[in-house]
């Protein structure tokens, strides 16, 4: 029955265009010829289940033969097989795809036929320089065939003597292609591609350890796993089985924090495996981790078209044989069926953490530091996500202890009022640095937040727009009087002339280069005489321009300080009245003002320690408020 003939596509090239443009990836050939064996092999299983084959099936697998030596890489199935008329049809003509026609009459026994990946076959041609098919149907009395083609397109058909059921397909590797020669290339390509696939892939032996060095046992050694967890029923499983599948695709991870188990088969077919991963600030290294597969096969580990991108800091698993494959970015992005998905993976994510919030509250506590930035960075990237953290999201406070955005507002709603009934939630972001601060508030009986993520400059603004009648204020924005101002506060009475050399002597006091605004208030002989504070909205629009990356308008402006002078310290008193007198339009008195700081020990001393208390003591400065300080001991 020998004959020849032409492939059924109308360019003579096709062949160059498969190499060069149909996949970027040239070691995708592998993952598309295993998966049409393991088509071949489920459609076989359908035929049994539905009682169109009758004969016992056995155990089904594929095997992957290397012969490194004649540089020839078998893939051998006992699925289904061709005749030669179906040869003729399925590889000769192309761009007809059998499975639409198979899946309309075995629609109800097969779930999970793979190949809806078009050229396949054909991109066999991507690595190899000559292709045999060699193929006997299960159907009776077929006789088997052998195709072959050496890349040109023409064709080869004749009798082959195969004499078992299936397909052997095999690759005459190119002279450009021989990595695929080696079978530590084969074995990785497996690992990455094959690993879940649902039937058993075979690649060479088991090894044992035999005379000093490994040597080949007669057991097959099978690549991959056919029932991957997510393929299970999450009723039959343990937190074990889960942190087990876990470090199967991350042996180098940490524990996960949490996981969910997505299993849905309407409107849209999708199950996987989503874990919720210790992050710290590592935003940017820690994507990518959700690999996408399609029936059990990898598809790939670029999810970022599919989830809001906040979802892309989880790790896991993703199967679904309803996202369109092989298609463009832009494509999957308007897709309906994609946008469906990703909706409804964010729905499955917020529902799981609320159920922690409501059931695990303890776990959720325990895990929060680590959990934090992944919500915090879905509730400033992702609007519905937001509305829906807002339930289970938790506050910490400088003493450790966590709160919902209820239980906060329940909390100090009485205590941290201002005089026009707006909530002040104050916060630190270093506790350490802003120690003083956190004390004074403390004392007053305020509570102060924790704010110690990257993110935290952002999300206070976005707090304060989600949350009603609440703003956010720094411990060390102010003089704690002035944080919560429950009444309209008295101000010192000072003159034009007083102002201005109270300004003019602290500026002289001050470290060089910083913008300063100074202002008396009365805040009593036993407070300090001086604080250093930074105005809110300006520290945190300077944070956000930084975080954003460029330097902009708020972010090139030179740092900008208010300083508070207590006009009822004794020390503070005691200063303004040995200060020179004279008019203070003259630079004359500025300069006499000017000499008198220069020389005034207390004065330096009180900057030097309003200075110390906010960790802006540095060098020089440092070193001369210590000499100073043990001089005045003396
Ligand atoms: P697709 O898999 O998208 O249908 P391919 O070019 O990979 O496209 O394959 C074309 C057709 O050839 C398949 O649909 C199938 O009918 C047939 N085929 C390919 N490989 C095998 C195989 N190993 N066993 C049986 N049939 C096969």
């Amino acid at each position: 029955m020998a004959n020849k003939g032409q492939i059924g596509v109308t360019t003579e090239n096709i062949f160059p265009v498969i190499k060069q443009f149909l996949y970027s990836d040239h070691e995708i050939f592998l993952r598309e010829l295993v998966a049409n064996a393991v088509d071949a092999t489920q459609k076989m299983k359908a035929l049994a289940a539905s009682g169109d084959y009758k004969a016992e099936l056995g155990d089904l697998k594929v095997s992957i033969i290397l012969d490194e030596a004649a540089k020839t890489l078998k893939i051998v199935d006992e699925g289904i097989g061709m005749t030669e008329e179906e040869v003729d049809k399925y590889i000769n003509q192309i761009a007809f795809s059998s499975a639409g026609e198979f899946l309309e009459k075995y629609k109800d026994q097969i779930g999970n036929i793979i190949g809806h990946f078009g050229l396949g076959f054909y991109s066999a041609f991507m690595v190899a320089k000559k292709v045999t098919i060699d193929t006997l149907s299960w159907k009776e009395g077929a006789k088997a065939v052998k195709w072959s083609c050496d890349g040109s397109p023409a064709y080869e058909m004749e009798a082959s003597d195969k004499a078992d059921r299936g397909t052997t397909i095999t690759l005459f590797l190119d002279d450009d292609s021989k990595e695929y020669a080696e079978k530590s290339r084969i074995e990785g390509l497996l690992n990455k591609y094959c690993k879940f696939m649902p039937v058993p892939i075979v690649f060479g032996k088991e090894q044992e350890w035999k005379d000093g060095k490994y040597v080949d046992t007669d057991k097959d050694k099978i690549i991959n796993s056919v029932e991957p967890l997510w393929t299970k029923a999450p009723s039959e499983l343990k937190d074990e089985d889960y942190q087990n599948f876990y470090r199967t695709l991350f042996p180098m991870n940490e524990e996960p924090l949490f996981w969910i188990h997505l299993n849905v088969d309407y409107p849209f077919n999708l199950t996987g495996i989503l874990y919720f991963p210790k992050l710290k600030d590592r935003v940017a290294v820690e994507r990518n981790k959700i690999s996408l597969y399609c029936n059990q096969m990898f598809v790939t580990d670029h999810v970022d078209n599919i989830v809001p991108d906040f979802m892309t800091l989880l790790h896991g698993v993703i199967d679904s044989p309803d996202i369109p494959l092989n298609v463009s970015r832009s494509y999957l992005q308007s897709d309906a069926s994609v946008k469906k998905i990703s909706t409804y993976i964010t729905k499955k994510v917020a529902d799981r953490l609320e159920s922690i919030f409501k059931e695990e509250r303890a776990q959720l506590e325990q895990k929060w530091d680590n959990l934090k930035l992944f919500i915090e960075y879905g509730m400033l990237s992702d609007e519905k996500f937001c509305e829906r953290a807002l339930k289970f999201a938790l506050l910490k406070n400088t003493e450790g202890k966590y709160f919902s955005f209820d239980e906060y507002k329940e909390a100090v709603k009485d205590n941290q009022a201002d005089k026009d009934k707006k909530l002040v939630y104050l916060y630190a972001t270093k506790p350490e640095d802003q120690y003083a601060f956190i004390q004074a508030a403390k004392d007053k009986g305020y509570d102060v937040l924790l704010m110690d993520c990257e993110l935290d400059s952002h999300y206070v603004n976005l707090l304060e727009q989600k949350l009603t009648d609440t703003r956010f204020a720094r411990v060390d924005s102010d003089a704690v009087e002035n944080l919560i101002p429950k009444e309209e506060r008295i101000k010192p009475e000072m003159k034009e002339d007083e102002r201005y050399d109270l300004e003019n002597l602290f500026k002289a006091a001050l470290p060089q280069g910083n913008d300063y605004f100074v202002q008396g208030e009365n805040l009593g002989a036993d407070a300090a005489p001086i604080l250093i504070t930074q105005n809110e909205f300006m520290r945190r629009y300077r944070e956000m321009s930084a975080l954003g990356g460029g330097m902009n308008f708020y972010g090139s402006m030179p740092e900008s300080y208010n300083i508070t002078v207590n006009m009822e310290h004794p020390t503070v008193q005691k200063i303004l009245e040995g200060k020179p007198v004279g008019d203070v339009k003259s630079d004359e008195h500025k300069a006499d003002l000017k000499t008198y700081a220069d020389a005034n020990e207390s004065l330096h001393q009180i900057v030097d320690l309003a200075l110390l208390a906010n960790g802006m003591l540095k060098g020089k400065a440092l070193a001369d408020f210590i000499s100073r300080s043990y001089s005045i001991l003396k």
